[in-house]
């Protein structure tokens, strides 16, 4: 899969639960952008905002950007290979089954919490890349998490949205000492 790897350009803030832009629904980006300079623009700082973050993933609603832009990135774990730093431009994602399972969730947007959310195993997604050409992704367990957590992004739902309890909320340090297991996401 291509990837943007450009960690030199410009950091964004990252906005805040609270701001109404992370409440929006996404416009999809248009076809003149795709190649543009506007758009490898905006993936470039929202990969650089990920990294400077320590997120593993970034939903351009977060940067006060209300398109349908979202970049991600997957660490290396005992099954599988990392994934470097992906743009996805117009995602659509639907699941594949209907196996669900819980995983801890955090939010660059809800700094300090964590939260126990219900998602779907493996997802299928059909995306665009920075200059235009067609992606299909198929996606598993943590992979297929991060997508799903980004693309609600794009639809101005949070992960706090989709917890089956708000039981399980906790603040990242209580987590840390107490929960802490692999299958966490920023
Ligand atoms: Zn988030």
């Amino acid at each position: 899969m291509p990837v943007a790897d450009d960690v030199s350009a410009a950091t964004r803030d990252v906005i805040r639960l609270g701001h109404p832009v992370l409440r929006r629904v996404a416009e999809p980006v248009p076809e003149d952008w795709f190649s543009s300079e506007r758009l490898s623009q905006l993936a470039d700082e929202m990969i650089a905002t990920m990294h400077s973050e320590e997120g593993a993933g970034l939903a351009a609603p977060q940067i006060a950007e209300s398109w349908r832009v979202l970049v991600y990135w997957v660490p290396e774990t005992e099954d599988e290979e990392a994934i470097g730093p992906t743009v996805l431009v117009n995602p659509e994602l639907r699941p594949v089954g209907s196996n669900q399972e819980d995983g801890w969730e955090g939010c660059l947007s809800v700094p300090g919490l964590r939260g126990l959310v219900p998602r779907y195993h493996r997802v299928k997604v059909k995306a665009r890349l920075v200059d235009g050409k067609k992606v299909s992704i198929t996606a598993d367990g943590f992979h297929a998490r991060v997508l799903q957590h980004e693309t609600d992004h794009l639809d101005g739902i949070v992960y706090l949205d989709r917890m089956t309890s708000p039981k399980s909320l906790c603040y990242e340090e209580e987590w840390e000492k107490s929960i802490l297991k692999e299958d966490d996401i920023d």
